[in-house]
């Protein structure tokens, strides 16, 4: 099968159509969003998932506005992922996820930093 490319929604860059990864901003939606919890296929606006029903709008942890569940804050700009701390997963995950949606490892809470 040809490979073609397209651009990655957050920063253009054209990558494989397949790519789980966007080589330009480490994106792991390049072409659209996922919900955090289930992994669908969401859309900026939607207010709660059509799979899992979990709320697609969050308080940021930082600047404490509504931010959709992406990876960053729209606003002040905040990673929201933290990193699954199993070492043979190190799947980014949402921050409010509880449970690492790879390996079903229980995420800490860490985030912000030390
Ligand atoms: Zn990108
Ligand atoms: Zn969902
Ligand atoms: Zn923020
Ligand atoms: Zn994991």
């Amino acid at each position: 099968m040809a490979s073609y490319k397209q651009p990655c929604i957050h920063c253009g860059t054209f990558i494989e159509a397949d790519a789980r990864l966007c080589v330009g901003c480490g994106s792991m939606s390049p072409f659209g969003y996922l919900c955090p919890s289930c992994l669908r296929t969401i859309r900026k606006g939607q207010m709660a998932c059509d799979g899992c029903a979990r709320p697609l709008y969050v308080p940021c942890p930082s600047c404490g506005k509504s931010t959709f569940a992406q990876e960053r804050c729209e606003h002040c700009g905040l990673g929201l992922m933290i990193r699954c701390e199993n070492s043979r997963c190190g799947v980014l995950q949402f921050f409010q996820n509880t449970k690492c949606t790879a390996c079903g490892k229980k995420l800490k809470r860490t985030m912000g930093g030390r």
